[in-house]
């Protein structure tokens, strides 16, 4: 395995009294702002999404900042920051969290964010954080906001409910009232009013963001070998965790370096990877995809960026923001769309000039499984090939994954 990926050593294995590696981050994220390469940026994420003390909300609260812990996969992010506050992906506990109070809690058959998110709760892992949202993505996301009330009844915690029907003239207005609901527990929170001219601005920010990460998606599934899949995921990633002031500089940065890059092209399929919009697959699965042979064209890693294009935030940015999630063109497994789900599926192959497709969905995530027998069905009619894995958090042995996918790309290859 390359250096960039020797990650820590797992919890187990430390000391008790010093069970994660903790990584202090200055007030100032100057350690962001002045890191001079991508190497750099990627080892300081590695080091980040190896401490599940969330370092960037501590230090956002070091500087006197209040965070708010967004459960993947839609939150508005721009309300959250309109109040001055920070919203912080929470997407799991990764490999280093061991899990024992929220096994006795939940159901062994259910995703491991879900009781990763639990355990850290119940651990003080969260105590950066001063309010939650649990959008309503699932049964599991819906009792997560119920089980946080309960276990943590001193921060408030949200569950945003999301409009299934997108054609009907009430489905704005019902956001937009859900977005109000929100807001007065936002107010409480920040302890300031909401205002229209801050969510202009925040709106600003967020554009920004997303028109570089849409530039990096370009460069990926342009120039796959221009980033690594790794690279790409955690330049993706530190945007849900950093302040987006710091995270949009850093993007341009960065991108400026992978687009000037230069390295060959190597005799790789091109697949796009359907599923882990929630919970997230390890480094190494992403890079056993890309060791065997895979350039990852097109996927849903963090769609927190990714939901809309730009927004246009109008005479009235609130009613803006609810549109643009209700008229997204994303059609991902937590939207329910089941008959665009085939049309959609098949020009994400055309767009991105896709080999194959992997559908790499967590264990026991509902939603992801119920999209793959649409999707299958389309691909199979267009005789597109594809390979459905599962993985964990925790995944600890990658040979039976790494047979699959090679066994998988030699038959495009030798097709
Ligand atoms: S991984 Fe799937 S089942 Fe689990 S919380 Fe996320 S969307 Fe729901």
């Amino acid at each position: 395995m390359p250096e960039l990926l020797q990650i820590r050593p797992q919890a187990e294995s430390l000391p008790e009294e010093e069970t994660f590696p903790s990584v202090e981050i200055s007030a100032d994220f100057r350690e962001f702002t002045q890191a001079e390469s991508v190497e750099k940026l990627v080892h300081l994420a590695q080091e980040i999404l190896a401490d599940p003390t969330f370092p960037t909300a501590r230090a956002w609260r070091k500087a006197g900042g209040k965070a708010v812990g967004c459960f993947p996969v839609y939150t508005p992010q721009e309300l959250v920051h309109s109040f001055g506050m920070l919203p912080v992906a929470m997407q799991g506990g990764g490999e280093n969290l061991e899990i024992s109070r929220a096994d006795a809690a939940l159901g062994s058959f259910l995703c491991s964010i879900s009781k990763s998110t639990l355990e850290m709760a119940l651990t003080g892992l969260l105590d950066p954080f001063d309010a939650f949202v649990f959008p309503y993505i699932c049964d599991v996301s819906r009792n997560l906001d119920g089980i946080f009330a309960r276990v943590l009844p001193q921060k408030p915690s949200h569950m945003l409910h999301l409009p299934q029907n997108f054609a009907s003239p009430a489905t704005i207005p019902f956001l937009v009232a859900e977005y109000r609901s929100l807001i007065a527990k936002l107010e409480r929170v920040a302890g300031r009013p909401f205002s229209q001219e801050d969510l202009r601005a925040s709106i600003a920010v967020f554009n920004e963001q997303r028109e570089l990460v849409e530039r990096l998606a370009a460069l990926k599934r342009e120039t796959p070998w221009k980033v690594t899949l790794v690279e790409y995921y955690l330049l993706l990633r530190l945007g849900g965790l950093l302040p987006r002031e710091v995270h949009v500089p850093l993007l341009r940065r960065a991108l400026a370096e992978l687009e000037g890059r230069e390295r060959k092209s190597k005799d790789a399929i091109r697949v796009i990877v359907i599923g882990p919009f929630c919970e997230q697959p390890t480094l190494e699965l992403l890079q056993l995809l890309e060791d065997v042979g895979c350039y990852v064209v097109g996927e849903e890693f963090q769609m927190l960026h990714r939901w809309c294009p730009r927004i246009e935030p109008g005479a009235n940015p609130l009613e803006s923001l609810a549109a643009s999630y209700v008229r997204t063109p994303v059609d991902i497994g937590v939207r329910s769309t089941p008959t665009t789900k085939a049309a959609a599926v098949l020009e994400r192959v055309d767009a991105s000039r896709a080999q194959g497709v992997v559908f790499l969905t967590a264990k026991f995530c509902e939603p992801a499984l119920e999209d793959v027998v649409l999707y299958r069905r389309a691909l199979e009619g267009r005789g597109l090939p594809y390979l459905h894995m599962e993985f964990e958090e925790k995944s600890t042995t990658y040979e039976q994954a790494r047979l699959q996918l090679e066994t998988f790309v030699e038959s495009i290859l030798f097709d």
